[in-house]
């Protein structure tokens, strides 16, 4: 099933307690796309600049994403993240925003696209996202993602987008930010009850808590030594989760059947932090999730 995803294209710079990388190919919609593109070849929608280097779109394009939303911006420049990791790995600090062509980043979706059935609103505005939203038809799932600089500027348009969507994304800050509630169940509920049917609440190396009006549940992380980079790793889990379930396109978003894309997500997320950029997505294949899915069901059978 179609499987659309808007959001950043950026030139990442990424320092680590041990090493870093800059302008890398990097932003939200790439890592969801790439990610996505294990399980169905997605759609994406983005702009860059003039200095946006073409090698980086033929990576996109040999994986199957569909990269005829990606608009180049003559004259402009490719919006800029520059980030660094404290020695625990979890946290970081954003030492750079240039948003350059991203700044007004307003896509009119390609009529191809607009019949989308599988659409992921990744981090940005809640204004272009729900711009976004109404341009598409019938959409079967709507996921979004949000940052606390949207909960503390667009709060109002952000609730509005809560009651449009069907899953919201977000990390344990943002849910409490967004809530007032440091205890994460409570938080998980609140947000339920601002529209979503299900909301995942992101845990970084603590793995993923599940709320929906049936079930609460909580996923962990797979465990990996060999953390070099987490950028991404949100952007990657959604376009795993996202990915399995526009393949498999169910009858119904059970509990059961988000358990297991959440899982998907998951090790697409546990591959992903294990270099920089996409370098670790690009070196793996379909299989390689299918061996860390064995490891991981018999890691959580009891
Ligand atoms: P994640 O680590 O999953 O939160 O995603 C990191 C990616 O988000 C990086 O590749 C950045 O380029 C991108 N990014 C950082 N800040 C923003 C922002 N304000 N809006 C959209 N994308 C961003």
């Amino acid at each position: 099933m179609s499987l659309l995803v808007v959001g950043s294209v950026a030139l990442d710079s990424v320092e680590t307690p041990h090493a870093r990388r800059d302008d890398v190919l990097g932003g939200s919609a790439v890592y969801f796309s790439y990610a996505a593109s294990y399980f169905t070849p997605p759609r994406l929608v983005g702009v860059v600049g003039e200095d946006w280097p073409k090698a980086h779109t033929s990576l996109l394009d040999e994986r199957g994403i569909d990269t005829s939303g990606l608009q180049v911006q003559p004259g402009g420049q490719t919006f800029r993240w520059r980030g660094k990791y404290l020695p625990n790995m979890n946290d970081r600090e954003t030492l750079e925003v240039h948003l350059n062509v991203f700044e007004h980043f307003d896509p009119t979706l390609p009529d191809q696209y607009r019949d989308s059935q599988y659409v992921f609103l990744a981090n940005g505005a809640p204004t272009t996202q729900l711009r976004v939203l109404e341009q598409i038809h019938r959409p079967r799932l709507v996921m979004a993602d949000t940052m606390d600089l949207w909960i503390n500027i667009q709060t109002d348009e952000l609730r509005a987008l809560l009651k449009k969507i069907d899953g919201l994304v977000l990390n344990d800050s943002e849910a409490i930010l967004l809530t007032d509630d440091e205890n994460l169940v409570r938080a998980g509920k609140r947000t339920l009850e601002m529209g979503p049917k299900f909301v995942v609440i992101k845990k970084g190396e603590h793995g993923a808590m599940f709320f929906s009006r049936d079930a609460t549940y909580v996923l962990p992380a797979f465990p990996t030594e060999e953390v070099v980079d987490p950028t991404g790793a949100g952007d990657s889990f959604a376009g795993g989760m996202m990915g399995y379930l526009a393949s498999e396109n169910p009858a119904e978003f059970t509990p059961h059947v988000l358990k297991t894309a959440i899982a998907y997500g998951t090790l697409v997320a546990s591959f992903n932090v294990e270099d920089f950029s996409l370098d670790r997505m690009v070196s793996i294949q379909r299989a390689d999730l299918d061996g860390r899915m064995r490891q991981y069901q018999q890691m959580l059978s009891l």
